[in-house]
């Protein structure tokens, strides 16, 4: 969970996660989508399946336990060689360095390695890492080191005068804290999208997203992006006609939310609108009635749009669009 997540909002999460699953086992029974729902808001789903996925590999192969090998955890799903060091010095001590964000900034720094945080620049904070490790208490030494990272030696405007390693840090001897790690500009991909709130009898069309890629087996609305010279309007009839087949009704705006997905910064215009034709449904495709949206696990953008049906009068704007 703490993977490119900050601890404040994994707290609730993972106090939640650990009552409904308490072991592998219980994870491995629940359903992939009751996973999914209880991980939304938390983002990177990719994380979930690939916890549910280990659990089904232990439970099956490992009598339910977490092995206590390097080799034995990288085999796993989700887990690379940062997650088994982790696992491995932070539950069981063992000295294996902890190579994350903080970590790399704080010793680039105390290195002063001036060039990008790269594969030659983690061999080289990795083997200065293994002379520093303690062989006893070597979760305490990495779990200090990213503390130091996340609160002292931080990624803008580091706090020199109250770093403890300070006397040892080469960046700082020569006033060079400030530009190691060299920045990287990499500017956010913007994606401005339209879509359709379609009702019909009182209910409202979901679909569940491709099993693979961004955002995975989650639940949305259909629509897509705005092309160049399309306006919301001809976007989301284009695209219904595209994905479902069908023409839209009477669209009326709805709501407009934004979200950031990974690398993408997303602007979601929803339409409340109805469908010239059948829709059937399908366990990829589902009427549900708005009141029952928020047992589905839809990316962040999305259940921001199932709010705003719910509160934005779910009983009289569906009835006067919806029939
Ligand atoms: Fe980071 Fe400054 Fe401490 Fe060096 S002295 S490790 S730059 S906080």
């Amino acid at each position: 969970m703490l993977q490119q997540t900050t601890v404040e909002a994994v707290i609730p999460y993972y106090r939640r996660w650990v009552k409904s699953y308490p072991d592998l086992a219980a994870l491995d029974r629940a359903p992939l989508s009751r996973v999914l729902k209880d991980w939304q808001g938390l983002g990177y789903y990719e994380r979930a399946r690939n916890l549910k996925a280990a659990a089904r590999i232990l439970v099956a192969g490992n009598g339910g336990r977490v092995p206590d090998g390097f080799e034995e955890l990288v085999r796993l799903p989700g887990i690379g060689p940062y997650t088994a060091a982790a696992i491995l010095s932070l539950a069981l001590n063992r000295p294996y360095p902890v190579l994350e964000a903080n970590v790399r900034r704080v010793m680039a720094r105390l290195l002063r390695l001036r060039g990008p945080l790269d594969g030659r620049a983690d061999r080289k904070i990795a083997s200065a890492l293994s002379s520093l490790l303690p062989r006893r208490n070597a979760g305490q030494f990495n779990q200090a080191l990213m503390e130091l990272g996340a609160l002292v030696c931080r990624p803008a405007s580091p706090r020199c005068v109250s770093c403890p390693v300070a006397s040892y840090c080469s960046a700082r001897r020569r006033g060079e804290q400030d530009s190691i790690p060299p920045r990287k500009t990499k500017p956010a991909l913007r994606v401005t999208a339209a879509v359709a709130v379609i009702r019909r009898n009182g209910k409202v069309l979901i679909q569940k997203r491709p099993d693979k890629g961004l955002l995975a087996g989650l639940w949305e609305f259909p629509g897509g992006k705005v092309e160049p010279g399309e306006t919301l309007e001809s976007a989301l009839r284009r695209e219904i006609r595209e994905e479902l087949g069908v023409e839209v009704r009477d669209p009326v705006f709805l709501a407009r939310v934004k979200h950031a997905y990974t690398k993408y910064r997303v602007d979601l215009h929803a339409f409340l609108c109805r469908a010239a034709g059948a829709l059937r449904p399908s366990p990829r495709r589902l009427w549900v009635k708005p009141a029952a949206l928020r047992s589905y696990a839809f990316p962040a953008g999305s259940a921001k749009i199932v709010e705003k049906l719910i509160g934005s009068d779910g009983r009289s704007r569906p009835r006067a669009h919806g029939r």
